[in-house]
């Protein structure tokens, strides 16, 4: 019988599987990858042969996905033993190089027993876990093209390395304390404070006790951890990185531990502690033990459990959750070479704690939180990078992607892959990161791009980097139209679709800032329906990180000339200053007209007095929904079909500041009014066109309260809501959203 398995099945310890399946069913054959999977060709007693075919699908390993078994009748050969065969055209085609695993069960059991001889060995893996893509230099998946490649297996890992019934039956990064890599601890200086793996945990240990910083490389890149209990070191850390207001990121012990943190549903929990290991936000627990400055004025917190031994191992003998956040000094990419790492961060941490399995691709957390019992990106990475989503195209494809949150995106032959998280695309080094990234991807999944795909704005670095290409042919894409594109994409959904794109900033096709887009259309092509009242931005960026600006403007359009300067703003700006920025916005010099729903989320911020200015963008518009009383049903006017006519929703916010209003039950309304008028919108375009399927994307739809109450309204007018749920709802998502364009236009 020849049996042919497709799905993820390849570098999973799928064939040492079948192997041992075999041996006990008494069967001859052999198994061997080949570009579509796992084939077997198997003969022994008929019931043997229907229990194989049974349990390939029951008991395939744990980081398998079994998609299909069919079969194929044969005549028997004869054989009289069962094999492994080498793989057939182990070519570039389908190299199994899957995402970064958390450490399994077995490996963690192994690690906690004295009498192991793994016993707290920090860099135990097998074949269910471990890192993948981070060490992995190219293709074909095998050790010597993998950061291990300097360490030689000792005789008892070879061993087992080369045992199809082993666990660690070709696991690539397959290491001990005596042929593995190592951790060191060093000062700021690279001087060692401790050798050797245990008196460098031991050390960490007593330093993060003591109350000290210590950058610790990881699987993709440093983090800098502290004790998340004491104020006095988190309030320092937060000073060290410079202008820093995010969230930092928690690592608890254990899922109990992560309990006392913050409130886990079912669908957070699974989340959290899926072999993947993302940051999960979830609502704080009002006592949760942590410092104030761990996430000032948030209602979340981001947790993670560990997920490599060495977390284990730390955050055991620390007992308690610590902060671990990215290594990086505000807005640069997280630090992931030693060398680099020691001179970054050399100004933040007091100690490092160092190893010498090199990190091939720097890869930050993935950070994702549920949202109506199913996850939603906020940043897609680690642990899920890189996993390809199916994608229809004929000829091969790079997307570049957008500006902020960048991402790239490969597509060939049915399948897309989106790069991992590169950071803000705006400076020589994330651009670095992002060429390398694309060359990389195109090496380890043999894609050679025809088709070039990038934003409609001509400023992004990545547009000029598509446009610099050679030899291939360019597709400009609206930023709002791949916005959309990418969830009809990831939902495998034609449409045409309704798609409400609320983001913070995309260059529209009349050269005017686009961000509140009411749009029809599908992955050929898209109209705009409709779109907030245009308001000038004085200043340009410099209202992005100066929301105060976006309030004076949207008070010059709904009060008119020489807004008066709100009370709960005065604080923070001077008269003068305010009437300039009016002046500016009326004169329209330097203010280009923007519809965008993140600016206006930013004005009445800034309007509640929530924040005038802000570290990064979005954050007024963050702690405007954090503040919302969602108990208040109420909502402010929003009116009109075409044209969302915020002012008069401006005004009737002015009237309830004035009338003292609480500021909670303020934000609330004024959630409800912007997803009530969105859902109307939506749901008379869709009634015009004869079709009930909506999007809704863009950063702003990170909002959980404007989601839900958006999404809440449109199927009570009975229409069907998608929304990106592979990908991230902000730019993260916009490189495969070009692709589906151009895959579906080329
Ligand atoms: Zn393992
Ligand atoms: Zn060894
Ligand atoms: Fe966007």
């Amino acid at each position: 019988m020849r049996v042919r398995v497709e799905g993820t099945v390849q570098g999973v310890g799928f064939r040492p599987f079948v192997y041992r399946l075999a041996a006990e069913l008494a069967l001859a054959g052999w198994v061997l990858n080949d570009s579509r999977g796992v084939l077997i060709e198997a003969e022994g007693e008929p019931e043997a042969l229907a229990r194989l075919l049974e349990r390939l699908r029951s008991d395939a390993p744990p980081l398998a996905i079994v998609e299909r078994v069919s079969e194929e009748r044969l005549d028997p050969n004869g054989e009289q033993v069962f094999r492994i065969t080498e793989s057939q055209d182990r070519g570039e085609a389908d190299a199994a190089v899957s995402p970064d695993v958390a450490t399994c069960e077995d490996c963690l059991a192994e690690v906690m027993d004295p009498g192991d001889r793994r016993h707290r060995y920090p860099f135990t893996n097998c074949t269910n876990c471990g890192p993948r893509f981070t060490i992995v230099c190219g293709v074909p998946y095998d050790r010597p093209l993998t950061t291990m490649a300097s360490f030689e297996m000792c005789d008892r890992c070879r061993a087992e390395y080369e045992d199809p019934l082993d666990r660690r039956f070709h696991a690539q990064p397959n290491a001990c304390p005596d042929c593995g890599p190592s951790v060191r601890l060093t000062d700021r200086a690279g001087r060692a404070v401790a050798e050797g793996n245990e008196a460098s945990l031991e050390a960490t240990a007593l330093a993060l006790a003591e109350g000290r910083i210590v950058a610790i490389k990881g699987i993709g890149g440093f983090h800098l951890a502290c004790r998340a209990d004491d104020e006095a070191v988190v309030a320092e850390l937060r000073a060290r990185k410079h202008r820093e207001d995010k969230p930092f990121a928690l690592m608890a012990p254990s899922a109990e531990t992560a309990l006392e943190l913050v409130e886990l549903d079912d669908a957070a929990g699974r989340l959290l502690a899926s072999r993947e290991r993302p940051i999960v936000l979830a609502p704080r627990r009002p006592n949760a033990p942590v410092a104030p400055s761990v996430a000032p004025a948030s209602r979340e917190l981001g947790v993670m459990l560990p997920y490599s031994p060495l977390h284990h191992l730390l955050l055991g003998d620390a007992g308690a959750p610590l902060v671990l956040t990215s290594a990086n000094v505000s807005d640069e990419p997280i630090a992931y070479r030693d060398t680099d790492a020691l001179e970054r961060l050399s100004g933040i941490a007091d100690l490092f704690l160092l190893h010498d399995r090199p990190i091939e691709t720097r890869t930050d957390d993935s950070v994702v939180r549920v949202v109506a019992d199913r996850p939603q990106f906020l940043r897609r990475s680690r642990g899920y990078v890189p996993r390809d989503l199916p994608l229809d195209a004929r000829r091969p494809i790079l997307a570049c992607g957008a500006e902020l949150k960048s991402t790239f995106c490969l597509a060939r032959d049915g399948r897309a892959w989106v790069g991992h998280h590169i950071g803000d695309l705006e400076n020589y080094e994330t651009l670095r990161s992002f060429s390398e990234g694309i060359e990389h991807f195109e090496r380890l999944f043999a894609v050679r791009p025809e088709i070039v795909a990038h934003d409609l704005h001509p400023e992004y670095l990545s547009t000029k980097y598509a446009l610099e290409l050679e030899g291939v042919e360019a597709v400009a894409v609206q930023h709002h139209h791949a916005h959309l594109a990418s969830c009809l994409a990831e939902h495998r959904a034609a449409g045409p679709a309704v798609g409400a794109i609320f983001d913070g900033t995309g260059y529209g096709t009349d050269d005017t800032v686009w961000g509140g887009e009411l749009l029809l259309g599908d992955a050929m092509g898209f109209e705009r329906r409709g779109a907030l009242y245009p308001v000038p931005m004085p200043g340009g960026e410099r209202a992005i990180h100066q929301p105060w600006r976006m309030t004076c403007s949207w008070l010059l359009e709904a009060l008119g000339p020489e807004p008066p300067l709100p009370p709960l703003i005065a604080a923070h700006v001077s008269a003068e200053e305010w009437q300039k920025v009016g002046e500016l916005a009326a004169s329209g010099l330097a203010s280009p007209l923007t519809s965008s729903a993140g600016r206006l989320f930013d004005a009445v911020a800034a309007l509640c007095g929530i924040r005038a200015e802000v570290n990064y963008e979005g954050q007024a518009a963050i702690e405007l929904e954090g503040i919302a009383d969602a108990s208040e049903p109420g909502e402010y006017p929003l009116p009109g079909d075409e044209l969302l006519d915020a002012r008069e929703t401006i005004r009737a916010i002015l009237a309830d500041l004035g009338a003292g209003v609480p500021v909670p039950v303020v934000a609330a309304r004024f959630h409800n009014g912007v997803a009530r008028a969105a859902a109307r919108a939506c749901a008379r375009i869709a009634e015009e066109e004869g079709i009930d399927l909506v999007v809704l994307s863009g950063g702003v739809f990170q909002n959980r309260l404007l989601l839900e109450r958006t999404t809440e309204a449109l199927e009570h007018a009975g229409l069907r809501v998608l929304t990106p749920r592979l990908l991230p709802p902000n730019d993260g998502g916009i490189a495969f959203g070009q692709a589906a364009v151009a895959a579906a236009t080329h």
